[in-house]
């Protein structure tokens, strides 16, 4: 556990690496002098504004654990206030300077990564979380790779430092291998050892964030028209379609006229993270807003515009042009479905249910990415939406014979019945693999049953000896594997298959046996009179049909 001393000594460590602290302060005080210059003209207010953390690192090195003893030491430490409820990001308040902290709540990674694929920097300071017992794993290669292209810094939280197998020292070596070299060590990454379940170096850890964000003078303008991201969106069952939005310059007010992606709003009622009534947000700050047209993707951007005109104007042109591009895709998808059912490929089809979009999204690209790997089956969502499962959505899947796919949701005992009832499958979810991993389960259990031809044994005709009774016994000589009795045969020459017939006796000299096996002399006798005899030299190989269970790597 870090003391007192040690606590001190790493701040002042940091900030002497960074060498400006003296030069912090006396920006901040040109800073502060520049904002009340501005304040009296009232015109441009650039201020500073909180910075925006996104928590990532490997599944089970305790990213959720480490919010939640931030989440606590707020409520415990007088020096840091003020907790809220889920809503996809939270603040954290340092009363004693007035700092503030927002931290991104959704998952890390899919937010991270959604943000990414539409080239939008939302996360001023990646924190990474790394076990000091599992080290450098996977999905903390990933994150270091997307920082470092994303070019968002990170601070590294070493954590889980009370366990007796915890080796924070390796794991400092080890990240100074992926270019993260601790500060301490001269280089500009800082690395706090933590543990989220014992409380430990939680306060230093937010201190450390301060500290970043004060180096990295992040700024907005506090006198414009708001923008920002949407970074949740759901169906409250109370406030109907809600949004949460991230300021990330400008300030937005109640009654402001707002375009979101391809729709628009005209904020009602606008909360703050502990759903108090708000008439203002400000950079920077996670915001609940109704009164949306429609409910909008994560990763919108949206922006505040002069009148409800000027929003449902713009609204309305994009989704024309959405509709546009979506119609030509359209044909090509239907162009693909009538092939595929050309070909009498089988198909699963599914409705895809979510808590928020976020999920949903997540939802549908992951399914999305594991049916692309999967030949002879199709996959078809029909249709996505968030909220709790409806009738209509039942009735839906009755039409289209689809199952209900839903992650996160409770399903109410009226529609389980309806469900049950007309045999309609609702599979919910709460692990967000489980979903990819269920369908690709189902789309397996939907292939054709496979079936494989087992050559068992081969065996030359050297004989034909022709009966009284018209029965005719092949003397053959097995040169490969084993005859079995009970067998399939099919008759080859020169390489090529004459015909298939089923074997009804196999001797040994005069005894019927089940098996003949390879270098030994038998006579077999055949169910059918063929049209075309069999030939000295002919090859006369024993096969089963074997059934091969579809079961998808
Ligand atoms: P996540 O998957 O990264 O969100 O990890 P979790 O927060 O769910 O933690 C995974 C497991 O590690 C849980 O069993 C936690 O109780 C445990 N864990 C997390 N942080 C610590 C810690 O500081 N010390 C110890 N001993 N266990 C921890």
């Amino acid at each position: 556990m870090l003391n007192n001393n040690k606590t001190k000594s790493i701040k002042k460590q940091v900030k002497l690496n960074s060498n400006d602290n003296a030069n912090l302060r006396m920006k901040k005080q040109h800073n502060t002098k520049v904002n009340n210059k501005n304040k009296t003209q009232q015109k441009v207010i650039v201020k500073t504004r909180p910075p925006i953390v996104t928590i990532m690192g490997h599944v089970d090195h305790g990213k959720t654990s480490l919010l939640d003893a931030i989440r606590q030491s707020n409520i415990i430490s007088s020096e840091y206030g003020h907790i809220t409820q889920h809503i996809g990001a939270y603040r954290v308040n340092n009363d004693q300077n007035n700092f503030s902290i927002t931290f991104l709540d959704t998952p890390g990674h899919e937010i991270f990564s959604i943000m990414r694929s539409r080239g939008i920097k939302l996360t001023d300071i990646i924190l990474l979380v790394v076990s000091a017992t599992e080290g450098i794993k996977s999905q903390t290669i990933e994150v270091i790779n997307q920082a470092k292209t994303a070019k968002v810094p990170i601070i590294v939280a070493i954590n889980k430092i009370d366990l007796p197998n915890a080796d924070p020292k390796k794991i400092t070596y080890d990240l100074s291998t992926y270019g993260l070299i601790d500060d301490m060590w001269g280089g500009d990454t800082i690395i706090v050892k933590v543990s989220a379940i014992q409380k430990i170096n939680i306060k230093l850890l937010l201190e450390m964030i301060e500290l970043k964000a004060e180096m990295m003078e992040l700024k907005a303008n506090y006198s414009t028209k708001g923008t920002g991201i949407v970074i949740e969106a759901k169906l409250d069952p109370h406030l109907g379609a809600v949004a949460i939005l991230l300021i990330q310059d400008g300030i937005v007010k109640v009654d402001d006229n707002l375009v979101i992606g391809n729709t628009y709003a005209k904020i009602r009622i606008m909360f703050n993270e502990f759903m108090e009534k708000l008439s203002m947000g400000l950079p920077s700050t996670p915001i609940t807003i109704c009164g949306i047209n429609e409910i909008p993707c994560v990763g919108d951007a949206f922006v505040v515009v002069n009148s409800e005109t000027e929003a449902k104007d713009i609204a309305n042109q994009r989704k024309a042009k959405i509709n546009k591009i979506n119609l030509s895709k359209k044909s090509n998808i239907d162009l693909l479905l009538t092939i595929n059912s050309r070909k009498n490929i089988p198909e699963l089809t599914i409705m895809l249910k979510a808590d928020v979009q976020g999920s949903l999204e997540a939802l549908e690209s992951d399914i999305l990415r594991i049916s692309k790997n999967i030949t002879g089956v199709n996959l078809k969502i029909i249709s996505r939406s968030i909220g709790l499962i409806t009738k209509s959505d039942v009735n839906l899947a009755v039409i289209s014979n689809a199952v209900i796919i839903a992650f996160n949701i409770k399903l109410s005992k009226d529609i389980a019945n309806i469900a049950k009832y007309n045999k309609i499958k609702i599979n919910i979810y709460k692990v967000l693999p489980e979903v990819s991993i269920a369908v690709k389960n189902m789309m397996s259990d939907m292939l054709k049953p496979h079936t494989v031809q087992k050559i068992l044994g081969k065996a030359i005709v050297k004989q034909i000896f022709k009966l009284s009774n018209n029965k005719i016994i092949y003397g053959c000589y097995v040169i490969n594997g084993t005859i079995y009795s009970n067998s399939q045969i099919q008759l080859l020459r020169d390489n090529k298959i004459i015909f298939s017939s089923k074997i009804t006796s196999l001797k040994r000299f005069k005894e019927n046996v089940k098996e003949v096996g390879t270098g030994h002399e038998c006579g077999i006798s055949l169910n059918k009179v063929f049209k075309e005899e069999i030939k000295l030299n002919d090859t006369i190989e024993s096969f089963i049909i074997e059934k091969l269970v579809n079961v998808l790597k």
